[in-house]
């Protein structure tokens, strides 16, 4: 068989190994050239792997029997279109990866909160003693799982809109829906268009699978079709069946063999907050019906760690809370991030703007945002937007931010690291600037 891998970033490699292993002929495509790709190119030559590389023109594909379709390749590019023209089949990797799987599957998807509900998910099926793996989009790619080998007894797989393009028989035992808000216009021609790759993850899904979806999200509700048996999830109203935040604990009932509701009150601080406490929401539905009981469930709710630069506690420098939530590049992460808090707030926003106003914030700052300190290229932008509510002072650099932030900090408050602005005018990415803010954090003793 002869097929043909589109894109070389980490999916792309892991889809050429195993497709290598399986014994096809493999071509690696992709736009950049060999010097860019040299470690690519070290690890699948000696697996026979041939590469054609430089440009991804349909003039330069060669022929295929099958085209393994990498997340970060539009799936109706020119490539994937050519290839599709000529008779291959097309598939996303996960697709790929997913016909090799014994164990079920836990599917996660949404606009926000795929990866901590996926982390949570895994970390509460673990505390219930069975074996599991999570990956997918973030983390090791599902071919990577399969070229792993070894027995799990689940797979808890985060997906993004561009992989459930590519799918077609995947059918996850669980499937859950956080939410869908506008985002990747960039990709798709409308927002409904992204939205409806979105509910994809429910396309082959049966009557005995389940669905959890937020009731809450009226757009996750009306675009539900499937078939499996519906949870829902809501901090409004108590439904029949799936989980209800009241305010104070999170109430799970109409379970399958169930006996009573079941109440969970401790959560971990990295669940603070309304979003936090959603994506609890949606995780514990998942694990509980992929087969975690509640008493695990339970631990594994106040025993979780979080996911770097989400809302993380990084020290308690003059008695304060200095929290990384680099993670938050958009102003609707930093809207979630200052309303997990009551306040006072010292707040450090700014970086590389991404045109979007900032005034949806301006209701969150009045008594719960001390002080503004900006930073980065946008850092002037958001003190004209926001700087006639609350004092704010222009600081620049990260550097500055911390040191000023701790002259001015009183015990009990909280330094909020939640730059709504992508991170790119100083650094390479957010982890690289949440693990800066951390260092100069720890620095402060
Ligand atoms: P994703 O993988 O979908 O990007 P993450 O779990 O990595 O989601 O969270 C990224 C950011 O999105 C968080 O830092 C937080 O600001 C915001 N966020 C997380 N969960 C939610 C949610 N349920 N609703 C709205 N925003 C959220």
């Amino acid at each position: 068989m002869r097929a043909v891998v589109l894109g070389l970033a980490k999916s792309g490699v892991a889809a050429a190994r195993l497709l290598a292993r399986e014994g096809a002929e493999v071509v690696a495509v992709d736009r950049r050239r060999a010097n860019e790709l040299s470690e690519v190119v070290r690890e699948l030559l000696p697996l026979g792997v041939r590469f054609a590389l430089g440009s991804d023109e349909p003039a330069h594909l060669p022929p295929a029997d099958l085209c393994v379709v990498s997340p970060g390749v539009p799936w109706t590019g020119p490539a994937a279109s050519a290839l599709r023209a000529r008779g291959a089949k097309v598939m996303a990797e996960v697709e790929y990866a997913y016909r090799f799987l014994e164990e079920p599957v836990v599917g996660v998807t949404g606009t926000n909160g795929k990866s901590t509900t996926t982390a949570l998910t895994a970390h509460l099926l673990a505390e219930a003693g069975l074996s599991v793996f999570a990956g997918g989009n973030l983390g090791t790619p599902l071919c990577a799982r399969v070229l792993d080998g070894g027995r799990r007894d689940v797979s808890v797989v985060e997906l993004s809109s561009y992989q459930l393009e590519g799918i077609e028989t995947f059918r996850p035992r669980v499937a859950v829906l956080t939410n869908l808000a506008p985002d990747h216009l960039d990709r798709y021609p409308s927002v409904e268009a992204y939205w409806q790759a979105k509910a994809r993850i429910f396309l082959n899904q049966r009557e005995d699978d389940f669905a959890v979806l937020n009731g809450d999200d009226e757009n996750v509700l009306r675009l539900y079709g499937g078939r499996a048996r519906v949870f829902r999830f809501s901090r409004r109203a108590a439904p029949d069946a799936g989980a209800f935040d009241d305010g104070r604990a999170l109430r799970a009932r109409g379970l399958p063999g169930q006996s009573a509701e079941e109440i969970y009150v401790d959560l971990s601080p990295a669940l603070r907050g309304a979003h936090g406490r959603a994506n609890a929401m949606a995780a514990l539905l998942a694990a509980r019906l992929a087969g975690a009981d509640p008493a695990a469930i339970a631990r594994g709710l106040a025993t979780f760690p979080g996911l770097p630069h989400r809302l993380q506690t990084v020290g308690r420098f003059g008695g304060a809370e200095w929290i990384d939530d680099s993670k938050a590049t958009n102003v609707e992460s930093a809207q979630v991030a200052l309303q997990a808090f009551e306040g006072p707030i010292i707040w450090i926003a700014g970086g590389r703007g991404k045109g979007a106003p900032y005034a949806p914030l301006r209701p969150l700052l009045p008594g719960r945002v001390r002080l503004l300190l900006t930073i980065g290229e946008d850092g002037p932008r958001i003190r004209e937007e926001l700087g006639d509510l609350v004092p704010a002072v222009e600081c620049q650099t990260v550097e500055a931010a911390v040191r000023r932030a701790a002259e001015e900090v009183r015990p009990g408050e909280v330094v909020l690291f939640s730059p709504a602005c992508a991170s790119f005018d100083q650094f390479r990415n957010f982890e690289e600037r949440g693990r800066f803010f951390a260092a100069q954090v720890r620095a402060l003793g």
